[in-house]
């Protein structure tokens, strides 16, 4: 046998494990952009899964700064920032999110997952005490782990619970918290997790890939949500990808915490800078968030819409252990992996795309349709979504 056969042979019976337990994934294909309305393996649907939340991916004044980017600044950036790779975009952009969000400064980083690494393994070490919310996501997962510090585990958004956990803290602690979570759809307690982490003296940190440009005054995110300023949150991560329509992520806050950062985040540090055309677009998405505040209000309104018509069918939304939110991610528990993809492959026959989320996404038991609402769609997307999920869901309600 080959090396290659005897890899493979040691891979193929984890891979049936997979399938065996429903749990075995696999890409569909896109062509064309990334929009409400999209192509997916040849066929025409509606997209209810994108984290598109404004409708930016497919705007083409996006497309169009990058393409003028391209033309001035090529593709590559050819190097880390550090050695050549810092170009005048990448400054550009840095300086809009810090104007945006009311922060001193602001990192770019490539993505969300470079971000959370780089920036947990910079500000804790072996003797730091770490507290992380129980739902958070894997990257805050595996850069928690990436620093060695013994951590705790704390019960999902609750802030007693990380009172608790830093309780015993020496005297580094960091909390570390998702601002919405995206696979539920419900937010953190920020105000009281910062005025815990106040009274313990910890750093709050707080991943808001899913409320930047979102939710709180002018789309400003979680922190704007909760009254909070980047004062009381120092560490602020978000991501460029989601409701900005670009790609790429970013820290967010003292000057001296990104100079910090700039010393020592090693994924940023020992990472090519993104294409400047990239930061272009975002600058972009960030201009249509500050100049069409009706984007925001339409998203709002699309979410509310959704939630009314859920409610009208008698459709239960909501995570495991609440209520629903007002966020744009709407989850529908079905919690059999099996009878999740299903129900995602027959919303697919009817010409919409649901995401069936499955483990290790989320604990076993709790798989679920996961449904995301964004600004392009149209009210008859969202009845029509609505109308498909009664048709496939009603069966169940029917006694055997
Ligand atoms: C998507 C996401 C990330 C990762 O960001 P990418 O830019 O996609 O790598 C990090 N944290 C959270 C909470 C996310 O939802």
């Amino acid at each position: 046998m080959s090396a290659a056969g005897a890899l493979d042979a040691r891979l193929r019976p984890q891979i049936q494990a997979l399938r065996d337990r429903d749990l075995h994934r696999q890409r569909r294909v896109v062509d064309g952009s990334h929009g409400a309305r999209i192509r997916v393996d040849g066929r025409d649907c509606v997209n209810f899964c994108a984290n598109d939340y404004l409708g930016l991916a497919a705007d083409p004044r996006l497309a169009e700064a990058a393409r003028a980017s391209l033309a001035r600044d090529g593709t590559g950036s050819g190097a880390a920032a550090l050695i050549s790779g810092h170009n005048r975009e990448h400054r550009a952009l840095e300086e809009a999110l810090a104007d945006f969000l009311g922060a001193e400064a602001a990192l770019l980083f490539s993505s969300g997952w470079a971000a959370n690494l780089g920036a947990l393994r910079a500000l804790a070490g072996p003797d730091t005490h770490l507290c992380a919310d129980a739902l958070n996501h894997a990257s805050l997962i595996d850069g928690v782990r990436l620093t060695k510090a013994p951590y705790a585990r704390v019960t999902h958004a609750d802030a007693a619970a990380f009172d608790a956990a830093l309780g015993n803290a020496p005297d580094a602690a960091i909390a570390v918290t998702d601002g919405v979570f995206s696979m539920d759809g419900d937010v953190a307690p920020l105000p009281e997790l910062a005025g815990v982490c106040a009274r313990r003296g910890a750093t709050l940190y707080v991943d808001d890939a899913h409320g930047f440009g979102v939710c709180g005054p002018d789309g400003r995110g979680s922190l704007a949500a909760a009254g909070l300023s980047h004062a009381d949150v120092p560490v602020y991560v978000a991501t460029l990808g989601k409701s900005l329509g670009a790609s790429g992520a970013f820290v967010a806050g003292s000057r001296t915490l990104i100079d910090y950062l700039v010393q020592k985040a090693r994924t940023w540090v020992f990472s090519t800078a993104p294409p400047p055309a990239l930061s272009a677009a975002a600058r972009a998405g960030l201009a249509v968030l500050r100049s069409e505040p009706e984007r925001l209000a339409a998203l709002h309104a699309n979410i509310a819409h959704f939630r009314a018509g859920a409610t009208e069918r008698g459709i239960r939304l909501g995570p495991p252990d609440g209520a629903a939110g007002e966020h744009a991610i709407q989850p529908l528990l079905l919690g059999d992996a099996g009878r999740t993809m299903a129900a995602s492959r027959a919303l697919f026959e009817r010409g919409y795309w649901v995401a069936g989320i499955r483990p290790p996404t989320v604990p076993a038991g709790t798989s679920r349709l996961r449904l995301t609402l964004s600004a392009a769609h149209t009210r008859e997307q969202i009845e029509g979504v609505l109308d498909a999920l009664h048709a496939v869901l009603a069966p169940q309600a029917e006694p055997a």
